[in-house]
């Protein structure tokens, strides 16, 4: 009878001991579909042994014939010792791991969930040397056996689905340490605020002396502001998810004393939640008690909105109401005009020049109008492109701003208070 190239490499496999269907059909994991690895080492186990029955003589370790009967030779198969590669941890040791990661996963939500293993430095050796007999050329990689049955049995047990596009659940399976681990795909929402009142920061801003302990700096608070817009918006949010901790991405963000009337596109994401199907109406809902900020068209996002959301530029119209040091001077209005003809050269702000890199940008003023209030006051309107600061315009920043309005007037700055009228971004 001829015996094919591949066959004797598998007769030559198993001349020192046992292997079982898992590994032996792993090697010609890539040839034919339809057949699980243990189909493929099953059909391979028979081949041989209908061959060794014919009388030809193939020196296969005979605990590898367990359980098959032979008729015309006399060979006796002999009780198989534990599988030379795997040690039998597909057939005795998958289960009991799926049945360990489903109780890890415990009451965690999902729907969804990959599995990465790691194996042990033993298995990888046993693989490794059996790859010196049989060649790569056919063969599936052990970790990616493992993980795919490991993801049968998880599936089998929670009738959720293994999706390598964008799993819920990520487990992780060490082999070496024998550990595993859950990681939680954050959860990413969407929507827009409005800041009602002023002296809030975005985000919450952790004390740097203590790192958030609590120390005489902060009064024991931990943080500079007592609350912020991102905890307004996290707070019933994290107790429905059961998260412990959120991550705030505004699309840019209005300075600690102006309100912000219009409405600003944001992505809250919820860290690690064990609950992910929650009423994003009914968050809405007990947000909008809040006197301090307002949200509106909450929805689930993919992360990648969030790079969307930094690298937008959003025009915004501003509303400044500005008290100036002396009595307006009515003729040198008409001077105002070229804010908005004229490019806005401003270099970066004295106060944020500590943090941000001191450059010269170029801005425009879209739209710019005002109304007389007062003597001394007056109320304007400015339409801008994103990233021109609009205090320095008025104020002209010791002249870092060019043209500002202070200048064009003659006359400084006592005070103003500034608000985000509208926010011209396109809805999501
Ligand atoms: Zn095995
Ligand atoms: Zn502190």
């Amino acid at each position: 009878m001829f015996m094919a190239e591949l066959i004797k490499k598998f007769a030559e496999l198993l001349k020192t001991g046992y292997i079982c269907d898992w590994c032996i059909g792993r090697n010609i994991g890539n040839l034919l579909s339809g057949f699980t690895n243990k189909e493929r080492g099953r059909l391979i186990r028979y081949q041989l042994a209908f061959i060794s029955d014919s009388g030809e003589k193939l020196d296969v370790d005979l605990s590898n014939f367990h359980g098959i009967n032979f008729r015309d030779s006399k060979i006796k198969p002999q009780t198989p010792e534990k599988c030379k590669i795997c040690k039998n941890f597909f057939d005795e040791k998958l289960g009991e791991l799926g049945e360990g990661v489903v109780k890890k996963i415990g009451d965690i939500e999902f729907d969804t969930f990959v599995v990465g293993t790691i194996p042990s430095d033993e298995i990888l050796n046993a693989e490794e040397k059996m790859q010196e007999t049989m060649g790569i050329e056919f063969s599936e990689p052990i970790k990616s056996e493992i993980n795919r049955e490991m993801g049968k049995i998880i599936e089998k047990l929670t009738g959720k689905h293994f999706d390598l596009k964008s799993p819920d659940v990520t487990i992780l399976v060490d082999l070496k340490t024998n550990s595993i681990k859950i990681q939680v795909k954050s959860l990413f929402i969407y929507g827009r605020y409005q800041k009602l009142v002023r002296g809030i920061p975005q985000t919450k801003w952790i004390c740097k002396e203590c790192n958030g302990k609590g120390c005489t700096y902060c009064k024991g608070e931990g943080k500079l502001y007592k609350t912020s817009i991102q905890e307004i918006i996290e707070s019933p949010i994290l107790k429905d998810a059961q998260s412990k901790k959120s991550a705030f991405h505004g699309a840019g963000r209005e300075d600690i004393d102006a309100r912000n009337l219009g409405w600003r596109p944001f992505v809250i994401e919820i860290v690690k939640p064990v609950r992910r199907k929650i009423n994003l109406k009914e968050l809405e809902k007990k947000i909008n008690k809040s006197k301090k900020v307002h949200v509106k068209e909450l929805k689930f996002v993919d992360k990648s909105i969030v790079r969307k959301l930094k690298s937008d530029r959003i025009d915004k119209t501003y509303f400044v109401d500005v008290e100036f040091k002396n009595k307006i001077e009515k003729k040198l209005l008409k001077k105002l005009k070229i804010i908005a003809q004229e490019p806005i050269m401003q270099k970066t702000p004295l106060r944020v020049v500590h943090r941000r890199a001191d450059k010269m940008r170029k801005r425009y003023v879209k739209k710019f109008s005002y109304k007389i209030v007062g003597n001394k006051r007056i109320q304007f309107k400015i339409k801008a492109e994103s990233g021109l600061y609009i205090k320095e315009l008025i104020s002209g920043d010791g002249g870092r701003t060019q043209p500002n309005v202070s200048e064009l007037i003659d006359n400084k700055v006592k005070k103003m208070s500034l608000d985000v009228f509208e926010i011209h971004s396109k809805k999501i």
